[in-house]
């Protein structure tokens, strides 16, 4: 696993307690999580400290948001050599039993050709189904 320390440094990013502290606890994540889940896991840090940091680390491109189609944000952390760009975008997974979204980092999202003049600036793609520990 990567450590928080080397990634805030990569990135250019000084490695506050709060930073550290949250950006160990999203790498230790298999999925992506809400502002909600992170405030039931980190009940010694205070919401608007988290969210602050949130925010430096979308910035920097260390974590990059997700939706889901929940209405809930979730953020994960973005992989080694992302700059958050159009072709850094990939599929992401979210499972209608325990509602857990993944990240599937393995597929990007493919170029398509889109009508003349049409210029793509997002796109948000999410598979819906069931996860290895629902579907067993
Ligand atoms: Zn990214
Ligand atoms: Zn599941
Ligand atoms: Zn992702």
């Amino acid at each position: 696993m990567r450590k928080a320390e080397d990634i805030l440094a990569l990135k250019g990013v000084k490695p506050t307690a709060v930073r550290l502290n949250l950006l160990e606890f999203l790498l230790e994540q298999d999925k992506a999580l809400s502002l909600k889940e992170m405030e039931i896991g980190l009940l010694h840090m205070d919401r608007s400290s988290i969210f602050r940091s949130l925010k430096s680390f979308e910035e920097y491109k260390l974590i990059h948001s997700i939706n889901d189609g929940t209405g809930m944000t979730k953020y994960a952390v973005c992989a080694e050599g992302c700059n958050c760009e159009l072709e850094d975008l990939h599929y992401h997974f979210y499972c209608t039993s325990c509602e857990k979204t993944f990240c599937l980092m393995d597929h990007p999202i493919p170029s398509i050709i889109l009508p003349k003049n049409f210029k793509m600036t997002d796109a948000n793609m999410v598979i819906k189904g069931l996860c290895d520990q629902c579907n067993k």
